[in-house]
């Protein structure tokens, strides 16, 4: 199997593996027993906090561990609208991850409304763009780090001393980013930033808010004093050692990281820009994650494409979403292109420290080859 669908999920590294085992096996104690034996969970979950406050440049106490990327998000942008409640608008882009765009659509039904700022052709979201979305009645606004399907990386300083400037508070998707490029919170007006541990090598099943000192919060879940009553039930020790593991080897090795999988990356895109006609990367021209390549396939329907890269050992995606009975085609290329056909040809190659360059040439002639087949 040549696994390139990384922005999906990656692999839990052996090393984060160890670590989940040791809190399952030996140290399974609860956090907020009195014990020494729960001393001993409470020691790995503050030390997991500072692993993860370190892969972002922000201080442990900002840290709220959650149970995946998507609570982060809900928790941040409810805490934020429930601070200004008068304030009846919601600004994000067009495309931003689902968590985003439905707990945005969900607020709707409250009396919300929601704006959804285009991006350019590139896929950047202009911060020009999103200051003449921004009127008075806006309380949060939502721009990703990175983009899960393209890679394309937006202004995130800029669009965050934008908001600062205009008294809106800003929530940062920083899922796909994190580990990929750095990120330093101490130099950033950013409110909320939210993380997953299973795109940087960690387990699923976990994720991180991080709300900047000075932030309204309320909390998603009510029950126990856990989070410091930011976050209700018991913290899922396992999970959160591996990904304070997955945020270690993430921060210590992001140099090297990035020069593996941008070699890789461009070889794979060089490769198949050159083999295969009708061919053209999208979000070229923008700023990228050094990991992703997507491609637009003239005349190929990404979903077949998909199923026959699949047959061949190779893993990748669409950005397609089944609606209803029905598939959508990407809702981000969509965005960027304007065109359906543009966007039901797109496909996602997503690597990691872990692919090989002879797994990229494979890959390539997989690619040719499928393609061939499919015109
Ligand atoms: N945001 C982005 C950009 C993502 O790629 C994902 C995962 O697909 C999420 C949010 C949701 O993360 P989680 O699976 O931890 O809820």
């Amino acid at each position: 199997m040549i696994y390139l669908d990384n922005n999906a999920t990656t692999e839990p590294l052996p090393s984060v593996r160890t670590e989940i085992i040791e809190y399952l096996s030996g140290k399974w104690g609860n956090p907020s027993s009195a014990h020494a034996f729960g001393l001993q969970a409470k020691v790995g979950l503050d030390r997991a906090r500072s692993a993860v406050a370190r892969l972002v440049g922000a201080e442990p106490e900002t840290v709220i561990f959650t149970g995946s990327a998507t609570e982060a998000i809900n928790t941040g942008m409810l805490s934020a609208l429930r601070s200004r409640p008068a304030k009846r608008r919601i600004v994000t882009a067009a495309t931003e991850h689902s968590a985003v765009i439905a707990m945005g659509r969900a607020q709707e039904a409250a009396g919300y409304e929601l704006f959804l700022v285009p991006p350019l052709a590139t896929g950047q979201i202009d911060p020009s763009r999103l200051a003449q979305a921004i009127n008075d009645e806006t309380a949060v606004v939502s721009i990703m780090w990175a983009n899960n399907e393209t890679g394309v990386i937006n202004a995130i300083p800029e669009i965050a001393a934008l908001c600062r400037q205009r008294g809106v508070l800003f929530h940062c998707d920083a899922v796909q980013a994190a580990g990929k490029v750095p990120i330093d919170l101490q130099a950033l007006p950013v409110d909320y930033l939210s993380l997953s541990a299973h795109k940087i090598h960690g387990p699923k099943g976990v994720g991180a808010l991080i709300v900047a000192p000075g932030a309204p919060f309320s909390p998603l879940l009510y029950g126990g004093h856990q989070e410091k009553d930011r976050r209700g039930g018991t913290e899922n020790m396992p999970a959160i050692a591996g990904f304070a593991q997955a945020a270690i080897l993430a921060a210590t090795e992001l140099p090297q990281r990035t020069a593996h999988v941008a070699a890789l990356r461009d070889r794979l895109e060089a490769r198949i820009l050159a083999e295969v006609p009708g061919t053209v990367v999208n979000g070229q021209g923008a700023p990228r994650l050094p990991n992703t390549a997507n491609i637009g396939f003239s005349g190929v329907d990404s979903d077949t494409l998909v199923s026959l890269l699949d047959q061949r050992g190779v893993c990748v995606s669409s950005g397609s979403a089944c609606l209803a009975d029905a598939v959508a085609p990407s809702h981000v290329i969509l965005a960027m292109t304007g065109s359906y056909q543009k966007a039901s040809e797109a496909i996602r190659f997503s690597l990691s420290p872990l692919n090989t360059a002879m797994e990229i040439d494979q890959a390539v002639i997989a690619v040719a080859d499928a393609v061939r087949s499919l015109r």
